[in-house]
């Protein structure tokens, strides 16, 4: 038996028919107040005979609103007539989540792109992660995860990938990040824990993968809207899965994304005051922000520095910080 057959979540769609269907993911929920009851998870998959295979994913994480529109505006959009092969679309796939407008799910705490491979038997969370892993992704050649700063952080738009130690894995990415179009484009490290992310499960699977980091703060702008509809459709235009009109593409400036020094941490629990703003250039050393005591205000505020030289590409939105909590996040130059 594939791992698959495994899960038990119920597809409404027949992912080999060609045409355009919608329906959803039915993720069994047995509570109180509906005792054979199911949580729907919003699918659509798009098929026009045989061609590149693509799953268009959002809302990983609830509270990342952009990519979960753009692809609701992609699937009504979307004609058929204009895909090679197959696109699968899943907006919401942490649908609890979404609905829920968190990061995490209410349901089980869990946070879908730390759950990766998942579990057939396990709570809410894993299982979707199990379904995404062992039932999905084993039908695409590509994945594209598109994530945003969600309620607590705020990024300059991004594609990213992790690198490839392949020189042609490597320029596939670079080609599917130009296309997308974001003004940044970062590389980064495997990190500790990331083997439990979308793009863990992809490369587990053999599928090529990129996310975004599209803005945040827990909200929609019309021009990071624009850049998320637009970039789709760009990069499945890249792919061969799209022959509909796609806008001019916007150049790309390649960063990479290392460790623990190119993040600064709330080093006490108060109001966070930033010191620098998204896109300046830093200098290791520089103060990026301060922590004020506004329980004891006369006490001076706790100061946080940056630990290295880089481009401020992400900053903490909430005011109210804790200690450990990121403040800001940097990226360097790109060397292939
Ligand atoms: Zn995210």
């Amino acid at each position: 038996m594939d791992a698959g057959a495994r899960s038990r979540l119920f597809l409404e769609l027949d992912l080999t028919k060609d045409g355009k269907q919608t329906g959803f993911v039915r993720v069994p929920h047995s509570v109180h107040r509906s005792a054979y009851g199911w949580l729907p998870i919003p699918i659509a998959c798009i098929k026009n005979g045989e061609g590149p295979r693509v799953l268009m994913m959002a809302g990983n994480h609830g509270d990342e609103w952009e990519g979960q529109l753009a692809l609701g505006g992609l699937i009504r959009a979307l004609d058929p007539s204009q895909v090679r092969g197959r696109v699968i679309i899943l907006p919401s796939a942490n649908f609890p989540a979404a609905q829920a407008g968190l990061r995490t799910s209410p349901i089980d705490d869990g946070n879908l792109n730390r759950s990766f491979p998942g579990d057939a038997d396990g709570d809410v969370t894993r299982q979707i992660a199990f379904f995404i892993e062992h039932v999905l992704l084993p039908q695409c050649d590509y994945s594209i995860d598109l994530h945003s700063g969600g309620s607590s952080l705020m990024y300059i738009p991004s594609t990213l990938c992790r690198r490839d130690p392949d020189a042609a894995g490597m320029e596939k990415l670079l080609g599917m990040m130009r296309a997308f179009g974001a003004p940044l484009g970062w590389i980064g490290s495997a990190l500790q824990g990331m083997d439990r992310t979308l793009t863990a499960a992809s490369r587990r699977q053999g599928v090529i993968s990129i996310g975004t980091e599209l803005g945040g703060g827990g909200q929609v702008t019309p021009s990071v809207l624009k850049l998320a509809g637009e970039g789709v459709r760009r990069v499945l235009a890249h792919l061969g899965a799209y022959t509909g009109p796609v806008p001019a593409t916007p150049p790309t400036r390649f960063l990479t994304m290392g460790g623990n020094d190119y993040y600064v941490y709330a080093p006490d629990g108060g109001v966070f005051e930033p010191l620098v703003e998204l896109g300046d250039e830093v200098k290791r050393g520089q103060p990026a922000g301060r922590i004020h005591f506004h329980d004891t205000p006369w006490r001076e505020p706790s100061v946080a520095h940056f630990e290295r030289d880089g481009l401020v590409i992400c900053k903490r939105v909430p005011g109210r910080s804790e200690r450990g909590d990121c403040l800001f996040h940097l990226g360097t130059p790109y060397e292939a």
